[in-house]
């Protein structure tokens, strides 16, 4: 744990709480999932015990942590609630439960400051409320997404409407039942400038012309029930009113949903790689090979050791990025938010594959949580920008500067 960024009274108190409620409640609740999901009557299908426990800690006071508005959230900086994700991280099913998973929060973030009073009433509200969930359409399976600025599903105006028609896929979240309310990137405006062509419309999941065509997979997980979807939109018509904010504001949009999105990732691989971490050492300690356990010979004290390094050095650089959100805002702690982005999926990788490693051939299974964690820290190496983009970025930065 960082001395360098102690948590602050009120974080100290939300995170023990948070830690007996993952104890008591969402650990237990991981095998419950998993069986449930492993039943072919109940695949895309919500398991109950979720919404009880999602009651339950609504109940406790440990939900919407994300929000920094004080109304509907807790008020929390970035810095404080960093340390909450973290928490929750150790879990691949833990921040559903609190209200406070992607891409939700990224899309109520969105709705909070973009969104007109109507809009809001009507797709925010039953957000915060958990009622529904939401999924966010940008990249495009015929062109390059990590590019903004190819995203090029028509968005066009006819009379009081917009129609859209075009393809979208790794759209999170819209294999879900409860899934009611798409925000879609596309183009209002093609002969603006490149920044100003597309914009942001609410498309209810419901529209006639809105379909999903396939769930995709990541390395064999589909991670139902809420999916990473391809979806078609076929003469999909939705009133102006829907647009959010104003034409052309599309990429301003995406770039203000993804600074505080970047610390929520980041901070819950770090308590993903904790958790690897945590195993791999209880694993090292036990498992005999060679007459002598595994944690005693030099390689395996590698392993541990450099993931512990690791872990260390993405936590720090997490909480500076954090610190700078907060002091500085999106554009100010731009380059820290990128590192983090480069930084934090990497690691977690290279931790938990040494996990598995040291797991053995049981570590690759479904037996253990390491093979499903890692898909999931994979994906966050392309999810929100690929690293080569933010790798970019932060050297065009460093040589302009
Ligand atoms: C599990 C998962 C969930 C996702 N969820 C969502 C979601 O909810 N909504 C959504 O809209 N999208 C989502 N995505 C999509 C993700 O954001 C895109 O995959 C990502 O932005 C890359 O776009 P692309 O796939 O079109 O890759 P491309 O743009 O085709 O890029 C391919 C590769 O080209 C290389 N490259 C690109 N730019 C550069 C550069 N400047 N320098 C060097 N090399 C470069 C990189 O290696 C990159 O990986 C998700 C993806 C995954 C895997």
């Amino acid at each position: 744990m960082s001395t360098l960024f102690p948590m602050s009274p009120r974080t100290q108190a939300l995170d023990a709480k948070l830690a007996a409620f993952m104890a008591e409640h969402v650990m237990p609740a991981e095998a419950v999932f998993a069986q449930w999901d492993e039943d072919p009557a109940h695949r895309w299908q919500i398991p109950p015990l979720l919404e009880t426990l999602k009651a339950r800690a609504r109940d406790a006071g440990l939900w919407n942590l994300f929000l920094p508005d004080p109304k509907h959230g807790h008020g929390l900086s970035n810095l404080e609630y960093a340390r909450l994700a973290e928490r929750m991280g150790r879990s691949l099913i833990a921040s559903e439960i609190f209200n406070c998973s992607a891409p939700d929060t990224g899309n109520m973030e969105v709705l909070h400051n973009f969104a007109s009073a109507e809009q809001q009433a009507r797709w925010l509200t039953p957000l915060l409320a958990g009622e529904i969930r939401s999924a966010f359409a940008m990249t495009e399976p015929d062109v390059a997404s990590s590019d903004a600025t190819n995203i090029g599903l028509p968005i066009t105006r006819d009379g009081d409407d917009f129609v859209l028609n075009g393809r979208k896929w790794w759209t999170t979240g819209a294999g879900d039942p409860r899934c009611r309310i798409l925000i879609v990137m596309g183009v209002t405006s093609p002969d603006a400038a490149a920044h100003r062509r597309q914009s942001m419309v609410l498309v209810p999941m419901e529209s006639p012309g809105v379909s999903v065509v396939r769930p995709l997979r990541v390395f064999g997980y589909d991670d139902a029930p809420h999916g990473h979807v391809e979806m078609a939109f076929d003469n999909v018509r939705v009133p102006v009113a829907n647009l959010i904010h104003e034409e052309g504001s599309g990429f301003e949009i995406a770039q203000a949903r993804l600074g505080p999105g970047r610390i929520h990732h980041c901070m819950r691989l770090i308590g993903l790689a904790e958790r690897a971490l945590e195993m791999m050492v209880a694993r090292a300690r036990t498992r005999i090979a060679f007459g002598v356990p595994i944690g005693k010979h030099g390689m395996a004290q590698e392993a541990i050791a450099l993931s512990r390094c690791e872990i260390e050095q993405a936590r720090l650089l997490t909480l500076q990025a954090a610190a700078a959100l907060d002091a500085l805002g999106n554009k100010g702690a731009k380059d820290l938010v990128g590192m983090i982005k480069i930084v934090a999926p990497r690691m977690a990788c290279a931790v938990i594959d040494r996990a598995m490693q040291v797991h053995g051939g049981g570590g690759l299974s479904q037996d253990h949580f390491l093979a499903q964690a890692y898909a999931g820290a994979r994906s966050l190496r392309l999810a929100d920008g690929p690293d080569e983009v933010h790798i970019a970025a932060l050297a065009r930065s460093m040589l302009k500067a």
